[in-house]
């Protein structure tokens, strides 16, 4: 089957093409054809589009509406200059698999969509405000550009995280909180940590029950799982993307009572500090200089900016606390597995993040950690480490079209 995968944000359309079938995720050969992004959808729009082993197709035209984004997409797909050839009219794209981000507590799976369906992601707007609706108009669009004959599936980033247990989801607030506007924990990039988990799971050869580990998706998000007996039972994300570790923009963890505080003091609204928070925060706000921790990595050893080496360290201090946390709550752990732009990348942060840690049983083989090509698999921990390190690259992407297959032919979800 050709998968389209659609992650359609508040201003850019990311998409990619995919074949694959049961037997084929099996075999782990499913084949990616084709992957762009459409950014800045509502003005003028960036395009960039790449058939896989052909260089990148870019170029600028006005992008009405995430629909206007999709018909490009579809246009160009089966357009002869695309160089796609499983793929010449639309016809030849079976099913879609969309990136929904929130599905509260109704989406526990992966699930076909109709009429009802759509109906429970836009109930779960007021829980995420600027992505649902993206993620709506996406499947709208789908459905008007392919037919209503194509399959189309939602694959929710709370998902995953649906199995916290009461005692990890609940914040200690009053109790009729929860009831009235359902606010607790929810947790977001569970495609990413159900993904690594479970090739984890594949690179050690042992089954669902017995993986017992603690993912870290260190990208521009961060956010970090603990997973035992292959489910989710606690991670940093809650009622919204902000809370956890420190981020790109985003503060994480902070004493609440610091959101009336800068009000009062700055002038602000609630509104707006928590714009502060999601937008200014983080490693940026810190450094005064950057978002971006390669960047950061630089400035910090090339000019050795304090505050550029003070953001890295916030950022891996409070990792490194919630790795602890999270050991206890599990009553310790086999592996630990980082990923995301940061945890792939960075073997600088990766040992930081473990420094200290050999106490608990996590001990970094220096050369493996800083040996570790980009893009690979692999261990980075001492043969003596009681608890394992793995680096493994996510590929949410990859999951959102194995799921849609799952869906779409009735093969089950947990594996
Ligand atoms: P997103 O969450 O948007 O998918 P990514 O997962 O691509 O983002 O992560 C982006 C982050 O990864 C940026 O902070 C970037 O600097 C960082 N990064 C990428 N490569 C490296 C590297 N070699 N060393 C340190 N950080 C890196």
């Amino acid at each position: 089957m050709n998968l389209l995968v659609l992650n359609c944000g508040s201003s850019s359309v990311k998409f990619q093409l995919i074949a694959t079938d049961l037997e084929r995720i099996a075999q782990n050969t499913d084949v990616r054809l084709a992957h762009g992004v459409i950014e800045r959808v509502g003005g003028a729009g960036v395009i960039t589009f790449t058939a896989e082993g052909s260089a990148p197709q870019r170029s600028a035209a006005p992008v009405r509406d995430t629909r206007a984004a999709v018909e490009m997409i579809l246009r160009w797909v089966i357009s002869d200059e695309s160089g796609v050839s499983a793929v010449s009219s639309v016809a030849d794209v079976q099913a879609v698999g969309h990136r929904v981000v929130h599905g509260g507590e109704h989406f526990t799976n992966s699930v076909l969509i109709n009429d009802e369906v759509l109906r429970g992601i836009e109930d779960c707007i007021e829980l995420a405000p600027l992505h649902n609706p993206a993620n709506i108009e996406g499947i709208t669009a789908a459905r008007a550009s392919l037919g209503a004959g194509v399959p189309q599936v939602a694959v929710f980033d709370t998902a995953f995280h649906q199995t916290l247990p009461e005692h990890a989801y609940l914040y200690a607030l009053p109790y009729q909180l929860y009831r009235r506007h359902r606010i607790r924990r929810y947790g977001f990039h569970g495609t990413s940590h159900r993904y690594v988990a479970y090739r984890y799971r594949t690179l050690r050869g042992i089954g669902r029950e017995a993986t017992n580990i603690i993912t870290l998706h260190l990208g521009n998000g961060c956010s970090i799982a603990a997973i035992r007996a292959g489910d989710s039972i606690d991670t940093s994300m809650g009622l919204t993307p902000l809370e956890g570790l420190v981020m790109g923009t985003r503060s994480g963890d902070v004493d609440p009572s610091i959101v009336d505080f800068v009000a009062s003091k700055e002038g602000l609204s609630a509104r707006e500090v928590e714009s502060l928070l999601n937008k200014q925060s983080g490693l940026l706000g810190v450094s005064g200089l950057t978002d971006d921790m390669r960047e950061l990595l630089d400035e910090a050893h090339e000019n050795n900016d304090r505050r550029a080496r003070l953001a890295v360290e916030i950022f891996c201090y409070r990792a490194r606390k919630y790795i602890g946390a999270y050991l206890a709550a599990m009553s310790g752990a086999d592996a630990i597995v980082f990923t995301g732009g940061i945890g792939e990348n960075s073997a600088e942060v990766r040992a930081d993040i473990c420094q200290g840690l050999s106490w608990l049983g996590i001990e970094l083989d220096r050369e493996r950690n800083k040996a570790h090509s980009a893009g690979r698999e692999g261990l980075v921990s001492a043969d003596t480490s009681r608890v394992a390190v793995y680096v493994i690259p996510t590929n949410e992407e990859l999951l959102i079209a194995r799921d849609t297959v799952r869906v779409v032919t009735g093969a089950p979800q947990r594996f």
